[in-house]
């Protein structure tokens, strides 16, 4: 693709969304709530309805056709995931309902078996509460103990600070990759480096990033990665979990169940072999093959291609951040190319609560969020109980910014107003 077609993104995909297609409170949306999930695609409703009217049965051990269809379909998707991220092998992806669960799977698998007393754990400030809370059960649990890497001045992962936590004492350092607040792009290849020198393992949460950019999981070298569908054009209720075959191998079966066993004996089983050994029972058919949809709908547009388009979009939105008054954006700025930070922005705006915020833009037919985006900890650093959030995808638009902008602009100065 060339830079011009770059550029046109939005205009080539808007019609792809039929749900962007409609007026809330008489307004044309504007839908500027990703992070939270994402909008899907017509080939991604396409590919779940046609599952469930032509193909619908229950995946391996069947030998009738649609068996073999749903099993072919499932697995299909399962090679779409592994190349959207280049894993080594297709082994080494694990479906599940999502990325919290994904997590679940590695604390409660690995955790508690590799775990003891006195060893450490490093996770961030800025982690979603889905890569805190296992963590803080698990080193319940096992007397493990949690250290945190703070944030920079400019409110970024404090790579120095980090490198002074780890000790031959870190077993496991488990790490967002893009910050769902502060839309920071973490070092992950260098978080990883620094941490296998001493002996411990990596998990990357991607929820922010494999929808976004290219990711390659054997160039970052992370031990385990995970993410959602729904964040990434897919149904909700279908996540992955990537890990490195022989971490995977090692680690016990967490889920027990069918489809998760070779042989069950009355007193004994084995376990199947990956990736099922922690796939129990009748999974999300549907809804992986849809993931497998949204995978092919994205590598068809071309990761670097959204990129760089959400480049252009975070820095047309942060030129136009700056001129609103009284605006208290968190996480780094990106430069003028719209590099070094994703495309959202958290912020609160002086004497205005973001629900208030946020309600009011719902009337105008802008959908943003307000609250304090599962990052609860990171919120009460920031001296903030909550906060709006706007966040992009490829299918917004620089009119989309503009609305929203003349829109908070205008609630500000209502508010102003009254406060008169
Ligand atoms: C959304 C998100 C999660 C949790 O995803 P679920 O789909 O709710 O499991 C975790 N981490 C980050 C950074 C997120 O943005």
């Amino acid at each position: 693709m060339t830079i011009i077609q770059e550029k046109n993104i939005a205009d080539k995909v808007r019609s792809d969304f039929p749900i962007l297609n409609q007026k809330i409170h008489d307004k044309p949306l504007i839908y500027l709530d990703n992070a939270a999930t994402s909008q899907k695609p017509e080939a991604v409703l396409k590919a779940l309805q046609q599952y469930y009217e032509y193909d619908n049965a229950n995946v391996h051990r069947g030998a009738h056709t649609l068996s073999v269809r749903a099993t072919e379909g499932y697995e299909a998707a399962r090679n779409k995931v592994a190349k959207l991220i280049n894993a080594a092998s297709r082994q080494e992806i694990i479906y599940t309902r999502n990325a919290t669960e994904a997590i679940n799977i590695v604390a409660y698998s690995w955790g508690l078996t590799n775990l003891k007393a006195g060893d450490e754990i490093i996770l961030t400030v800025m982690e979603h509460h889905s890569n805190l809370v296992p963590w803080r059960i698990i080193a319940e649990r096992t007397g493990a103990i949690i250290k945190y890497v703070g944030l920079t001045e400019t409110e970024t992962f404090d790579l120095e600070q980090y490198k002074t936590l780890l000790s031959e004492r870190t077993k496991l350092v488990a790490v967002v990759h893009i910050s769902n607040t502060l839309g920071c792009i973490n070092p992950v290849e260098e978080i990883v480096t620094l941490a296998h020198q001493v002996g411990a393992k990596v998990l990357i949460d991607a929820c922010q990033s494999v929808p976004h950019f290219p990711i390659n999981v054997q160039q970052i070298d992370c031990d385990w990665l995970v993410a959602s569908g729904h964040k990434m054009c897919a149904p909700t209720g279908i996540g992955f979990l990537y890990g490195k075959k022989e971490i995977l191998d090692a680690m016990p079966p967490f889920f027990g169940g069918g489809e998760m066993i070779a042989d069950v004996y009355l007193d004994h089983f084995t376990s199947n072999e990956l990736p099922h050994k922690f796939e129990a029972g009748t999974p999300a058919i549907g809804e992986a093959i849809a993931l497998g949809a949204a995978v092919d709908y994205l590598m068809g547009l071309g990761m670097d291609n959204i990129h760089a388009y959400e480049e252009e979009l975070t820095a047309y939105l942060f030129k136009k951040l700056a001129d609103v008054p009284k605006l208290r954006i968190y996480g780094p700025k990106p430069t003028t190319e719209g590099k070094g930070r994703a495309a959202l922005a958290s912020f609160n705006v002086e004497n205005i609560h973001a629900s208030d915020l946020s309600t009011l833009l719902d009337h105008e037919g802008i959908a943003i969020r307000s609250g304090h985006h599962c990052t609860q900890p990171l919120h009460r650093l920031l001296e903030a109980s909550g906060s709006a959030r706007a966040s992009l995808y490829f299918y917004n638009t620089r009119e989309d910014i503009d609305r929203f902008i003349v829109a908070l602009q205008d609630t500000i100065d209502f508010f102003g107003s009254m406060m008169d």
